[in-house]
């Protein structure tokens, strides 16, 4: 079991480490989570708004203090964890403000049913384990936890095994923020003791974000206890790129993708593929602005790309690229560590990507991008959907009829014509294959954690 602790990525010290919350610690939570979900489902959700809108007040007052602990647990650039906080300072704010409509009762049509009355009610589920990753520590334990909360749910997060501070800092937000005890807490345990906590009886549902195996672990207990789950697995984004695009527009965009905190979003570009009509222009510019991005330590505000966020996860990253130039890749910029403490890895461009290689199949979590050229929509679209997941797309084209074909074709949760692949609390968020399923954010990422319970009236 990995142990929990605080392990400085830019120079490879462990800076703190925690116990793992023993059995009867654990079970003195979900108790506690149980009898604080008596009591909170029926608080009013005017009250539950003015203790989320105080979360948001906190993010945003703190963002700075905030950031510098992500960065010092994961890596990411300080610019970007700083951001972070204000994003889901934004997210908290808007399940506060537009809760109260999302959970009002629908009205159906009760003459047809035979029936005075018929309408649909929202109600919470109870306490909901949330299993997630170091990747985006706060975002993505907020994407959760800011619309469950406002349903009515408590919350029990484990968190990655590598961002303890970040874990405690959330439960200690809720609280301060003014939410009643036991609303959210954090369990410190590891992997493994996951699956005691998901067949509690008093845990109701889970929801999950993180790799394949994690993934099918959790559903797995929770299919056999038939409890709900929303799974967010990875993604091996496509990005395409047709003749009539702004190619520099896109070059720029791709580069900022592939390199968005540090490499290791789920919802990053990975897979480029263009057309051959541009395909040597878009490459130039996309390998010169990948050039550009500054590495170095992720404290500086100069610095764009910082060190990944595990030893393990760079040794995979290198496998990834040294399993491709071994079959016939070529390498066109980056693919070399740098010197020196922490674990970077720079921004790297691979073209000549084939299926016998793993970087076809597999997410690659670090700044790598594999360069295709096809010819035409049809070989666009084949090519992208060459993949088991399907989380987010892109595609760039200003002709209507193709980009009503990509819309159309594209099999993943979320396709972004001429822009970049993003999450807003407004718009669902989450896959298709094996990129997961359910939805978080926006309405329906409230929904997915609520009875919707059927009111038939004679
Ligand atoms: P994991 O999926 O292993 O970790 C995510 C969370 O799941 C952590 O809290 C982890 O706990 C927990 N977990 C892991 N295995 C199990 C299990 N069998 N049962 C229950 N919970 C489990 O991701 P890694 O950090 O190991 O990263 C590996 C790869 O996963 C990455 O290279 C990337 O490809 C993908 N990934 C995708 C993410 C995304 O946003 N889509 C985010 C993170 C990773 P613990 O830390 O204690 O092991």
């Amino acid at each position: 079991m990995t142990a929990i602790a605080t392990t400085n990525p830019a120079t490879g010290r462990v800076e703190k480490t925690f116990d793992a919350h023993p059995p009867e610690e654990v079970d003195r939570r979900i108790r506690r989570a149980a009898t604080a979900f008596a009591s909170y489902r029926t608080t009013r959700v005017a009250e539950r708004a003015a203790w989320m809108n105080a979360a948001a007040d906190i993010l945003d007052g703190e963002a700075e203090r905030i950031g510098a602990l992500l960065t010092t647990e994961m890596g990411k650039t300080l610019k970007a964890a700083e951001a972070e906080a204000r994003k889901c300072a934004n997210a908290c704010r808007y399940y506060a403000g537009h809760a109260e409509g999302f959970l009002a009762d629908r009205p159906a049509d009760a003459a047809a049913v035979g029936a005075s009355g018929a309408y649909v009610r929202y109600q919470p589920l109870g306490p909901v384990l949330a299993v997630m990753p170091w990747n985006f520590p706060l975002w993505q334990v907020i994407r959760f936890a800011a619309p469950g909360l406002m349903a009515g749910n408590v919350g029990l997060l484990k968190h990655s095994s590598n961002v303890p501070q970040t874990a405690l800092f959330l439960e200690e937000l809720f609280r301060r923020a003014g939410f009643p005890e036991g609303v959210f807490q954090t369990l410190l345990i590891g992997s493994g003791d996951v699956e005691r906590v998901l067949r509690d009886p008093r845990v109701r549902a889970a929801t999950l974000t993180g790799s394949e195996p994690a993934g099918r672990s959790v559903a797995a207990i929770a299919g056999d206890e038939i409890k709900p789950t929303v799974l967010e697995l990875g993604g091996s984004d496509a990005f395409v790129v047709m003749p009539s695009a702004d190619v520099g527009a896109a070059a720029e965009a791709a580069a900022t993708s592939r390199c968005l905190n540090n490499g290791q979003s789920c919802i990053s570009a990975k897979r480029f593929i263009v057309d051959t009509g541009v395909a040597d222009e878009f490459e130039r510019l996309f390998v010169e602005a990948m050039r550009a991005r500054r590495v170095g330590d992720p404290m500086d505000e100069a610095t764009d790309v910082g060190p990944l966020a595990t030893e393990q996860g760079r040794a995979d990253v290198e496998e990834f690229v040294a399993d491709a130039a071994g079959k016939g890749a070529a390498v066109l910029c980056g693919g070399e560590r740098p010197d020196g403490p922490g674990w970077y890895y720079p921004p790297t461009v691979v073209s000549g990507v084939t299926p016998d290689m793993r970087m076809f199949h597999e997410e690659v979590f670090g700044p790598v991008a594999s360069l295709f050229r096809v010819r035409g929509v049809s070989k666009a679209v084949e090519v992208a959907n060459a993949t088991g997941f399907g989380l987010g797309s892109n595609a760039w084209t200003r002709e209507p009829d193709e980009r009503e074909r990509f819309v159309r074709e594209l099999d993943a949760g979320q396709v972004f014509i001429n822009g970049m692949t993003t999450s807003y609390p407004e718009l669902p968020f989450g896959g298709v294959k094996r990129s997961g399923y359910g939805r978080e954010l926006s309405e329906q990422g409230m929904h997915a954690f609520c009875n919707v319970k059927t009111v038939w009236i004679a």
